[in-house]
């Protein structure tokens, strides 16, 4: 009986996974995950610990068939190696990773190594949505045509064994780093699996107007999940399909659309990532590759702690750095405010979130950021710009959001919450908070920076074409 290394490394699931089923039955199983210093070092502590957590989570459940997880650390080429020799393992298998780092480390490896891969990140690898001829789409809507026309086939449905081979006590395995998983999101795709689930039970059916409010929670909060493949996006996109064809009252059907379409924007983006590696040094449009940033370290700063003095950026980035998480339209208000108000290069916010996010992933991170300031590929055009006042009042009506991390700004009325700066100083001195002393004053007035910013995204444009 051949013995096959499974090499886990952002698939942290026994379901739906092509690899382990190819491997469990051909032969003997070894889970392997290994912790690789390149990515360790990556200064981002609420990710690490849910990796982390989830890592304990899935040996759990490999104990519990019989099996466990075999944890190195060190250079994946040197370790697979090894583990080759220590158990004179005749295969490879993993999922197919489609991060520039993880498609050069595993071409090399592939080299020296019977390293077989299997589609299973996304419902459909990035190479088969492509156009006609053969070349990559780089607009959102004809590739998710695209998308939905292909033939999609639901998860087998197979029953994984009740019991995985055993591994030998003689394969050294790691002790687990200490961790505890981040508040609100227990790792594992039990969680995983069943939060989409009470997702699709409920507020699925109010998705298309709920998923833009601050103040509710009206997403699934999945994205970590899918991050580290806890979850299997080729089974949430089969359990929306089954949804879809229930019957369904109008808005229930309109909520499960667009959070399909949602998932085709992760695909989309891993895709536009695949095909054009470099936008993560650089603009994907080159007309906005020349814009002028400003070096201003003291509102980058302001930014990242949360003072700017326009309360929904600050209450979206203080959550980000106490829970590790955002949601989606504060992260556009947020990046639009670095981009756009503060004219500060949108791969300093990048990188920030990189730094904080659970879900911090390359692909929808500078997706996000490169639609965000209007310079990527299927971009707001870069001439609408946010308003962050305007944005809070809509999506934040109340405030709550706001009180919730802003505390100093607890009592100021809701007439006031989104500006506070605006509040007549009589009414400041009751309420004992005084905008610029206990809150910051904004540190640019919005209206004021449009003419700023469209000025230094023409010159970058007329840079190009001249
Ligand atoms: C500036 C910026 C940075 C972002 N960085 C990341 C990131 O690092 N990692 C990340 O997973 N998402 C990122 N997003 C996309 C989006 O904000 C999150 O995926 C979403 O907030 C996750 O919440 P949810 O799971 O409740 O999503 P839901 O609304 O329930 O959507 C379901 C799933 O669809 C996917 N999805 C939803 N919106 C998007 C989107 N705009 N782009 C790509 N995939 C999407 C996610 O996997 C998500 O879990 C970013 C967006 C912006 C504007």
């Amino acid at each position: 009986m051949p013995t096959i290394l499974w090499w886990i490394r952002r698939d942290l699931r026994l379901h739906d996974h092509p690899a382990l089923d190819y491997a469990l039955q051909r032969g003997r199983v070894i889970p392997v995950f290994i912790l690789d210093e390149a990515l360790l070092k990556n200064d981002a502590p609420y990710r690490k610990n849910f990796l982390f957590s989830g890592l304990r989570d899935l040996d759990a459940e490999l104990r519990k068939k019989g099996s466990k997880l075999v944890l190195r650390r060190g250079e994946p080429l040197v370790e697979l190696y090894r583990l080759v020799q220590e158990t004179s393992a005749d295969e490879i298998v993993a999922l197919e990773d489609y991060s520039p780092y993880a498609r050069i480390r595993d071409e090399r490896i592939a080299k020296s190594l019977p390293l077989r891969l299997f589609a299973g990140e996304t419902v459909f690898p990035p190479y088969m949505v492509v156009k006609s001829d053969g070349t990559p789409y780089t607009v959102f809507t004809p590739f998710s045509k695209a998308w939905k026309a292909l033939p999609f086939v639901s998860p087998s449905g197979l029953s994984l064994p009740e019991r995985f081979p055993s591994i030998p006590d003689e394969i050294l395995s790691f002790p687990f780093p200490e961790a505890s998983s981040p508040e609100g999101f227990l790792p594992g795709e039990t969680e995983a699996i069943n939060r989409m689930e009470r997702f699709l039970a409920g507020t699925v059916g109010q998705y298309a107007e709920s998923r833009n409010r601050l103040d509710q929670e009206g997403t699934s909060m999945l994205s970590p999940y899918f991050r580290f493949g806890m979850l299997s996006p080729r089974m949430a996109v089969s359990r929306v399909w089954k949804l879809l064809q229930e019957p369904l009252l109008p808005e229930e059907k309109k909520g499960c659309e667009t959070w399909l379409n949602e998932l085709i924007w992760r695909e989309f983006y891993i895709s536009i990532l695949y095909h054009f590696p470099h936008v993560l040094k650089m603009a994907f449009n080159p007309a906005l590759r020349a814009i002028e940033w400003r070096n201003a370290s003291n509102e980058l700063e302001a930014w990242k702690a949360g003072m700017t003095g326009y309360p929904v950026v600050d209450a979206a980035m203080r959550q980000l750095r106490a829970t590790g998480w955002m949601h989606n339209r504060a992260r556009m208000i947020v990046a639009s405010f670095l981009s756009k108000d503060l004219l500060i290069n949108w791969q300093e916010g990048e990188h920030w979130f990189m730094q904080w996010l659970i879900d911090g992933d390359p692909a929808s991170n500078n997706g996000g950021w490169q639609w965000t300031a209007g310079v990527g590929t299927d971009a707001a055009p870069y001439f609408r710009i946010f308003n962050p006042v305007l944005q809070s009042a809509r999506f934040d009506p109340h405030g709550l959001y706001i009180r919730k991390w802003v505390p100093e700004l607890r009592n100021v009325p809701e007439q006031y919450i989104h500006s506070p700066w605006t509040m007549p100083v009589s009414l400041q001195s009751s309420l004992g908070i005084h905008i610029g002393k206990d809150y910051p004053v904004p540190i640019v007035m919005h209206h004021e920076t449009r003419t700023r910013v469209l000025e230094a995204y023409r010159k970058s444009q007329k840079t190009y074409t001249s």
